[in-house]
């Protein structure tokens, strides 16, 4: 690993498109440090298929709002959807200036396809990997900032706290075991999703929630860590690792859902937590591990041009979507709930930021409406990189110092952070009954 300073102004834990927007809206005179738990693509921005919503005309402002909230059964905060929704616009010509892609139609405007529980078509796509498109170009723009180190393969282990202020992090080189402490004005975790502690998740493995359990650690805010996604259709398969995913918009564009004997038996395109009961209804019902997902109404020329990566992805395993139904089963997709933090992505704790995936800024209420997520993601990484560019003061010059006896055994260190945190899930789900 490259030498590091002591001391940045801003570190970054994470680079999918939270941490790497971040670090692209933070000052050019901060000093940056981003990290990352794998390799730079080993992220779910990379894996994101369906798309970005935008609001593409003033007057889909109520409708898109109104499908954000009823997706979110009304428990979302009606703030964040506002910010994230009027937002958009800018995001989004932000990502084209650096060089994201998105599919145009014949006039070259920008072309919008629909998802489950979208009353009208705003998602922006670039094929079905819209998510490494745009993660992409990010990193591009990253690499060429001077005031930005960038170090993948290297794991947050614990911050460094006193008196709920945050002062940066300790980690470990994932290369050699070292352990070492990094100082900072301000840290920003973008740590993404929780798939990694379930057996089946559409999410990369390493995601693994460890934010959640040092906020549990430090008495940090958390929110809602109840509040999971299942994705209605993952490809059903019996190998271990992780689940690929057949995107929502596959039935936004008229895929049909079919039992065993071949018959629809849900409306495909409501929200998601809708879809995934009444595919587990109909599994129980047939006695089956899995459904049948049948994308022959496209066609294959939409199928090809649309959905190439799925196309080919179910090949490999054995099924021509273009030919024959696919068999698909739910799986943990998203989390909604996560680091408590307010309209700007502070924390609770002072000198402490949270966007993305790990955090709960309340956009999304009880469930994601589809594509909202890369949005959120961008949305509230701007406004944290904002508000430190804002607020920003030096570190109190009286430090607290890491105990690295406690980090010794990093095996037994990561299984510890699980147990607290499904033990902390599982309390505020029986809290919430
Ligand atoms: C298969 C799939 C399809 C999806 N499709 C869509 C879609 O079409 N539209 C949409 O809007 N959303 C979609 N999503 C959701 C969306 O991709 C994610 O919510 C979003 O990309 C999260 O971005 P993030 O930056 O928060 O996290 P990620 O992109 O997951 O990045 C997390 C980063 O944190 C790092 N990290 C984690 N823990 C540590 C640690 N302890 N130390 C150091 N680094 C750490 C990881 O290495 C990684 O770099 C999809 C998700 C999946 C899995």
């Amino acid at each position: 690993m490259i030498e590091l300073k002591d001391q940045y102004d801003v570190i970054i834990v994470g680079a999918g498109v939270a941490g790497l927007y971040a670090a692209l809206n933070l000052p050019r005179d901060k000093s940056v440090l981003l990290i990352a738990k794998e390799g730079l693509r080993k992220c779910d921005s990379y894996l994101a298929q369906g798309g970005i919503c935008m609001l593409k005309s003033p007057l889909d402002y109520e409708s898109y709002f109104e499908d954000t909230m009823r997706a979110g059964h009304y428990e979302n905060n009606r703030e964040s959807v506002e910010i994230m929704i009027k937002s958009s616009p800018a995001v989004i010509v932000d990502l084209i200036r650096y060089g994201a892609d998105f599919r145009k139609d014949e006039n070259g405007e920008l072309a919008f396809t629909r998802e489950g529980a979208h009353s009208a078509s705003r998602i922006l796509f670039h094929d079905d990997c819209t998510g490494k498109e745009i993660t992409k170009n990010l990193q591009k723009a990253v690499r060429k900032l001077p005031n930005v180190t960038l170090v993948p393969n290297c794991t947050m282990l614990d911050i460094l706290e006193q008196d709920n202020e945050c002062f940066g992090i300790v980690a470990r080189d994932n290369k050699t075991g070292r352990l070492f402490s990094v100082y900072a004005n301000y840290t920003i975790w973008a740590c993404g999703g929780v798939g990694g502690l379930y057996t089946n998740s559409t999410n990369y493995r390493s995601l693994t929630g460890d934010a959640l359990a040092i906020s549990l650690e430090h008495n940090i805010r958390l929110a809602h860590i109840d509040y999971v996604q299942i994705h209605p259709t993952t490809l059903y398969s019996k190998k271990k690792g992780r689940r690929f995913l057949i995107s929502e918009s596959v039935r936004g564009e008229g895929a049909h859902l079919l039992d065993k004997n071949g018959n629809r038996f849900t409306d495909e395109v409501q929200a998601r937590d809708v879809v995934t009961a009444a595919i587990r209804k109909q599994m129980e019902k047939d006695g089956t591990d899995h459904v049948l997902l049948d994308m022959r109404p496209l066609g294959k020329e939409q199928i090809l041009d649309h959905f190439p990566t799925i196309y080919k992805r179910c090949l490999a395993e054995g099924y021509d979507c273009t030919e024959q139904p696919i068999p698909v089963v739910p799986a943990q997709h998203y989390f909604m709930g996560g680091v408590w933090v307010d309209s700007h992505s502070k924390t609770s704790m002072q000198r402490l930021y949270a966007a993305g995936e790990t955090s709960c800024n309340g956009v999304h209420g009880k469930n994601r409406l589809a594509s909202n997520s890369l949005l959120e993601s961008l949305v509230f990484a701007q406004r944290a990189a904002w508000h430190i560019a804002d607020e920003f003061s030096p570190l109190p010059t009286d430090r607290p110092e890491a105990d690295y006896g406690k980090y010794a055994d990093v095996r037994e260190l990561f299984k510890d952070y699980k147990e607290k945190i499904i033990t902390e899930r599982e309390r505020e789900a029986k809290t919430n009954e």
